[in-house]
């Protein structure tokens, strides 16, 4: 399980979490199941510490196994919408899903709503489900878990609502790809910390646009690359312990930079900027 699937899922635990989630990042299948993990949570009828607990009848009915693949589970308090039309999921749809969440819940403390191709949502559905957003919940607790590639398939004002759980690349990186950057980067990082000569913060910025792909701005594929060889360099036994600590947090960083990207700053000045900030 990713880092933020699990802060989410204490959140969840806690009843803290956001009545809107974003699973983005990882393929597919990874975000189906992130969000059936978060459908046991919030549904479970065990003490909050040990939710999901996998024996009570909520977890049993929105288990991998009861699902029998992707056919969808039988819960009444758990709706999935997926794309009826070729390319979206339709204004109609939605707000036939919508009308449900109007409804108490039935056996559970909340309503979990999954809407796995939220990029493909059309304006006016979307729309529909901002209004929904707005509203405080009368009654009990209900979540809505949009799945979509990235975060950025979906438009800023449903994007400002909800919390983004990042589950990681697409694709396993390379290791021989990440190896590299990080040889170049923490050699260039450990002369600035030895040197403090300003000219090795700007190579060391320099080596991380190596990671490439940077033409189309919401790639996150080179953002997840940098971060990759950073934390490597981190690792290395001849990075000292204060320059560690530095590159963790740069390599959190990085993963935001597509946020930066698509507002129309250049990739080597967001590099510049972010290693500055953290190592200088
Ligand atoms: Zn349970």
């Amino acid at each position: 399980m990713s880092s933020a699937l699990g802060g989410a899922r204490d959140l969840a635990r806690g009843g803290r979490l956001y009545p809107a989630v974003i699973l983005h990042g990882g393929d597919d299948a990874a975000r189906r199941e992130g969000a059936f993990e978060l459908a046991r949570t919030l549904l479970c009828a065990a003490p909050a510490g040990e939710r999901p607990c996998g024996g009570c009848r909520h977890c049993r009915r929105l288990a991998p196994a009861a699902r029998g693949g992707d056919a969808a589970p039988f819960h009444p308090d758990f709706h999935l919408l997926e794309r009826d039309l070729k390319t979206a999921t339709s204004v109609e749809a939605t707000r036939g899903l919508l009308r449900e969440a109007q409804s108490a819940p039935f056996e559970a403390r909340g309503q979990v709503f999954v809407v796995p191709s939220a990029q493909t949502l059309s304006p006016e559905a979307a729309n529909a489900l901002l209004k929904i957003l707005e509203e405080p919940p009368d009654r009990a607790p209900r979540h809505f878990l949009l799945l979509a590639p990235s975060q950025y398939d979906l438009l800023p004002t449903l994007r400002s609502r909800s919390l983004p759980v990042y589950l990681g690349p697409a694709a396993r990186l390379p290791a021989d790809e990440v190896h590299e950057l990080a040889a170049s980067f923490g050699a260039r990082a450990r002369a600035w910390a030895g040197t403090r000569s300003p000219v090795w913060l700007l190579a060391a910025a320099e080596a991380l646009g190596q990671a490439g792909g940077w033409e189309d701005p919401r790639a996150e594929r080179p953002w997840c690359l940098a971060a990759a060889a950073v934390r490597e360099a981190a690792r290395d036994e001849a990075c000292p312990p204060p320059l560690r600590r530095a590159l963790l947090a740069l390599a959190e960083s990085l993963l935001e930079g597509t946020r930066l990207r698509v507002r129309g700053i250049p990739a080597e000045r967001i590099l510049e900027g972010l290693v500055a900030r953290h190592l200088a």
